[in-house]
């Protein structure tokens, strides 16, 4: 299975980190390796000294499908998430700098925390949803689904122009403002809605 990342979704993100505002959705994608292990801490890489957390809304693939129209875009995921992108900000910035692809700053092990499913159709409106997260207790960052640029069923049509999406693949939408530095002792909880989906520990 395949982790597709979403970048550059949420303005006022894309402002924090001077970025240009894409024309279409900028894709990048983590390998299963990335995926930190349930009930297991986040180790710091040796290789960083600037760790973000990215806070997302993650979408899991239920059915295989290739150029999805958006229409039916829906139809292809019944369980919803949040999780967190680890970003090593040094390391992609330096390979942003001379245009290099983003995977070591973004697809070492453990760099993407998959939170507990919930069936969508706890929901009212997957593009209308609020989630969270929290650090050692005080509120980081908190996003709203209706100010993503590219909405879940835009995300599915496009990247399945390009990749073959396959059961259990799962997509990171993108995070929204207020990313910053973890450290040692840090303790990372998500949220969807008022649902605790997700609490890791960095070490
Ligand atoms: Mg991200």
């Amino acid at each position: 299975m395949k982790l597709i990342c979403i970048g550059r979704n949420y303005t006022e993100h894309i402002k924090e980190l001077n970025n240009e505002k894409p024309t279409n959705p900028v894709i990048f994608i983590k390998p299963d390796t990335a995926i930190l292990l349930k009930k297991q801490p986040f180790f710091i890489p040796d290789f960083s000294n600037d760790v973000h957390h990215e806070v997302e809304v993650l979408v899991k693939i239920n059915k295989v499908g290739k150029h999805i129209d958006k229409k039916f875009a829906h139809k292809y995921y019944s369980d919803i998430s949040v999780g967190i992108d680890f970003t090593a900000r040094d390391v992609q910035q330096q390979l942003k700098e001379k245009g290099l692809p983003w995977e070591k700053a973004k697809s070492f092990d453990g760099a993407a925390v998959i939170g507990n499913w919930l069936p969508k159709s706890d929901f009212k409106d997957v593009d209308n949803l609020n989630f969270s997260l929290k650090k050692n207790d005080v509120l980081v960052q908190n996003g709203e689904t209706s100010h993503m640029l590219y909405k879940i069923d835009e995300i599915i049509e496009y990247v399945s122009k390009y990749f073959t999406l396959k059961i259990g693949d799962i997509i990171f939408t993108g995070t929204p403002a207020g990313v910053s530095k973890v450290d040692p002792n840090d303790k990372l909880v998500g949220f969807l809605e008022d649902k605790q989906l997700f609490s890791i520990n960095v070490k």
